[in-house]
């Protein structure tokens, strides 16, 4: 077989667990099979990076910042490389412009446009075990970009599609997909599998097991994933087509995304191409909007609130404050995002009800709401992020 496998931060966080995987991928490849493993920087590396860079700015240059931010994986790549070859494994390790990974140049979160396989595929015909540095890739001009923070599960999915490996492993720090984030509720339970399309609703709602690009690019390219854990042998959670599900559950998960801020502008004029004025100035600055809330327009002015990723809002503000589109500008960024995921809300009325009344009971405001045929989603203080999620995967019965 050919095995993509993928080591995250905690996995590779220190020397010792280094040396873990490197056993575990001369395991792997004594049993017969072509490995080629991607890597995450050392836990806690790649935030230390962001803080240096930020250090000197609040806006930090991203061409500049992507190189800072690719050594990380740089370092895990070469060290677990030295660590196989001294076991005996021939291994070559590449960062990600040696294994001719190309994306777009939108720096800091590149595009992953296309790999050439030639490099990687000459190495394993070699019988070499092939180490490729996550989370990185090279622009058209040579520039080295990086592919959104969580990006290493992008770079196994997409090295896995184009090898059309027979299976992509993501190894991490929990044994699989629970039901939500193990370490907000205890209770959580860990899922045998769960469909390409409810995973990436709950990873685009912050679940960050696995990221949520991965997830699309996975299912568009028919990647065979499982998440298991690097830290034992029990067995993962595998990500698959709907068909391979036996029953279709009402909720399959609850998830949090903490990195979420809110804008709020007061006394827009309310005219046509406002909106547009606004979202197409965001979108110019490469800026994600999620949920949008417009009021009813009054005195020919109105209100508009909308969320982008925490990390974000400075740029944000300062478009915002360039357009002077509105009287008053809000920034909030003590908030967050809750979100349950499940097929089963596409056939059954009153799932969104039953959250409603669980917030309400405990006396938590919802600020925000959205929803898709698979989701609902809710802004709340941050403070009441993790209960929300406790009271709601309580009411939904997911201990069960
Ligand atoms: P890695 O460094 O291996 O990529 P991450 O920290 O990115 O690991 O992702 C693993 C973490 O995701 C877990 O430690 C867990 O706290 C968190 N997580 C959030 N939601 C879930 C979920 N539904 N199931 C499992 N883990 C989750
Ligand atoms: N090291 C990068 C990050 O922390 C990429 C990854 O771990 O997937 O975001
Ligand atoms: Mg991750």
């Amino acid at each position: 077989m050919l095995i993509v496998q993928k080591y995250g931060g905690t996995s590779v966080g220190t020397l010792e667990r280094i040396e873990a995987v490197a056993d575990r991928v001369a395991r792997a490849k004594k049993d017969g099979n072509d490995i080629v493993v991607v890597v995450s920087a050392m836990s806690g590396v790649t935030n230390q990076l962001v803080e240096y860079g930020e250090h000197f700015s609040k806006v930090p240059n991203a061409v500049a910042m992507d190189m800072l931010l690719s050594s990380g994986e740089q370092v895990t790549t070469a060290l677990l490389t030295i660590a196989l070859n001294e076991k005996g494994i021939e291994t070559v390790g590449l960062t990600g412009a040696m294994a001719k990974i190309y994306t777009d140049s939108v720096h800091t979160k590149a595009r992953i446009e296309e790999i050439d396989t030639s490099r990687i595929k000459s190495e394993l015909e070699r019988g070499r075990v092939v180490v490729v540095a996550g989370f990185q890739g090279v622009d058209e001009n040579g520039d080295i970009t990086t592919l959104g923070r969580g990006g290493s599960d992008l770079s196994a999915v997409a090295v896995a599609g184009a090898l059309k490996a027979d299976l992509c492993e993501i190894y991490t720090d929990v044994d699989g997909v629970y039901t939500t984030d193990p370490r907000i509720e205890k209770k959580a339970k860990k899922l045998e599998r769960i469909s390409y399309e409810e995973m990436l609703e709950l990873a685009s709602a912050g679940a960050k097991v696995l990221q949520n690009r991965s997830v699309e690019l996975a299912k568009k390219l028919n990647v065979k994933l499982v998440t298991r854990s690097s830290f034992n042998d029990n067995e993962g959670t595998l990500i698959t087509g709907e068909d391979n599900i036996m029953e279709a559950v009402l909720v399959s998960g609850i998830a949090l995304d903490k990195n979420q801020a809110r804008v709020t502008l007061r006394g827009v004029v309310d005219k046509p191409g406002i909106a547009a004025e606004i979202f197409t100035t965001l979108a110019k600055e490469n800026v994600n909007v999620d949920m949008i809330i417009q009021n009813v327009g009054h005195d020919g002015t109105t209100n508009l609130g909308f969320t982008v990723p925490q990390n974000e809002l400075e740029i944000a503000r300062r478009a915002m404050d360039k357009l002077q589109a509105a009287k008053h500008i809000e920034f909030n960024d003590a908030i967050v995002k809750v979100s349950v995921v499940g097929v089963g809300m596409k056939s059954h009325s009153g799932v969104a009800c039953l959250a409603f009344e669980t917030l309400a009971r405990e006396g938590i405001n919802i600020q925000m709401i959205s929803t898709s045929e698979i989701k609902l989603s809710m802004i709340v203080d941050q403070k009441y992020g993790e209960l929300a999620v406790r009271v709601l995967h309580d009411a939904y019965k997911l201990d069960a």
